[in-house]
């Protein structure tokens, strides 16, 4: 097997799968990530998918017990907090921390290099030069472009693909089980929580501590709620943050206008069963992620690709944003595996790719149409199960 330099741009879960494989597959690889700080800040909650929890099972050697939480009921709730209906099903829950710790651990962090943001590159016969901000560059055999849903290269590669705004938000936080009351803990159970209530829907379930745990009482509780906004001023208003900056994609944790988080918990009072509004009011920093699809025709370009969000954008509705970059970042050292010439193994391996990120864009717009605009989601159709692929996990 030749030696090839990979660059990934990038560091967070697409990012350090693709790298962590391609190491594995013996090449030289070096992430680069624009943050300074290691990604410690976001705790928030992920559906831990086969694909999302593979390579911490198959290759660290972890056990999905101990890092994720795990739940067998799906529950939904009316108003006034009567079941409306319930199905047994298993779902594994991590936190996004949990997992980037454990993937930049078996990483390492001799070559996660921070700080080094990735502004352009250019794509030669025999390697791919990239650039950095502040003038710098490297030449590699292979770029890997891990850069999310504001990719960069996303941007330059593909300049008419557009963002397009969903209509709603996810509004997320975490309580600590601890802060709820019993009766709210008792209530919520060992189930992912659904309240669907006219053009919004709220789910809630554990996810691990902030330092991994995921014995009940040191989990974290966990919610995301959509909840539409008009495009134009009524999502401008809500995306200006406490410091006055007008953000587009997300607000963090504390970036929330007070008023904002105000309403939040006075329409979770109003609308939500007591169990779930519980839940929100008890959240000290709620948080949001804009809902956006983004299509793309093309994710192999010569010696480059796109991997997880940088690629498509899918909405949450499926919990596989995370097992779709792993599963973009498995397939490609499958395909490097059985093709050393780069821009043919990446030829290869794009057509899987676009399938998928296709069908799962597909999905969750008419799992996102459903909950959202039209009334008609159906607590019993398997379509509204968390998977990444239309048919199986
Ligand atoms: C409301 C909501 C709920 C979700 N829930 C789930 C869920 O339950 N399960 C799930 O699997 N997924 C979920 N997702 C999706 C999930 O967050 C993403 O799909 C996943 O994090 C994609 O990972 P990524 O590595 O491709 O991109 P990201 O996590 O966005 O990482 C991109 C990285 O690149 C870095 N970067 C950016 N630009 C540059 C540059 N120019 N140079 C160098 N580095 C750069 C960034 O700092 C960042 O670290 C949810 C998303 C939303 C909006």
């Amino acid at each position: 097997m030749t030696t090839t330099t990979v660059a990934v741009a990038g560091g967070s879960l697409g990012g350090l799968t693709a790298a962590l494989l391609l190491r594995d597959l013996g090449h030289d690889v070096t992430i680069y990530e624009r943050s300074a700080v290691e990604l410690e800040q976001r705790g928030a909650g992920i559906g831990f998918l086969p694909d999302s929890s593979r390579y911490l099972i198959e290759r660290v050697g972890l056990s999905l017990d101990d890092i994720s939480t795990s739940i067998g009921i799906i529950r939904y709730f009316d108003r006034r907090g009567g079941i409306t209906h319930e199905l047994r099903h298993r779902y594994h829950f991590s936190s996004w921390n949990t997992v980037y710790r454990h993937l930049l651990s078996a990483f390492g962090r001799d070559r996660y290099l921070l700080g080094r943001e990735v502004v352009g590159r250019d794509e030669h016969d025999d390697h791919v030069t990239v650039r950095f901000a502040g003038g710098a560059s490297v030449d590699a055999d292979l770029l890997v472009c891990a850069d999310g849903v504001g990719s960069t290269f996303r941007r330059q590669l593909m300049p008419d693909v557009r963002h397009q705004y969903a209509g709603y938000v996810g509004w997320r936080g975490m309580a600590r089980e601890s802060d709820l009351h019993p009766d709210t803990v008792r209530q919520l159970g060992d189930a992912i929580s659904y309240y669907v209530y006219a053009n919004s829907h709220i789910l809630v379930y554990p996810i691990p501590g902030l330092d991994g745990s995921v014995v009940p009482g040191e989990r974290l509780i966990n919610f995301v709620w959509y909840r539409n906004y008009l495009d134009g001023d009524d999502i401008g208003d809500l995306l200006l943050d406490v410091g006055g900056v007008q953000r587009e994609i997300s607000l963090p944790p504390g970036a929330v206008r007070p008023e904002h988080a105000a309403e939040l918990r006075a329409t979770a009072v109003a609308r939500l069963p007591a169990v779930l509004s519980d839940v929100v009011v008890a959240v000290d920093e709620p948080f949001l992620q804009v809902v956006y699809d983004v299509e793309i025709p093309q994710m192999a370009f010569g010696r480059t690709c796109l991997v997880g969000d940088a690629g498509f954008v899918a909405r949450p509705h499926a919990a596989a944003g995370t097992a779709k970059a792993a599963a973009n970042a498995w397939a490609l050292a499958d395909a490097l595996a059985a093709n050393p010439d780069i821009p043919q193994a990446l030829a290869a391996w794009e057509p899987g790719q676009l399938a998928l990120g296709r069908q799962l864009l597909e999905r969750t717009q008419r799992l996102g149409a459903r909950s959202q605009f039209l009334g008609t989601w159906d607590p019993t159709d398997p379509d509204v199960l968390f998977r990444l692929r239309e048919e199986g996990p």
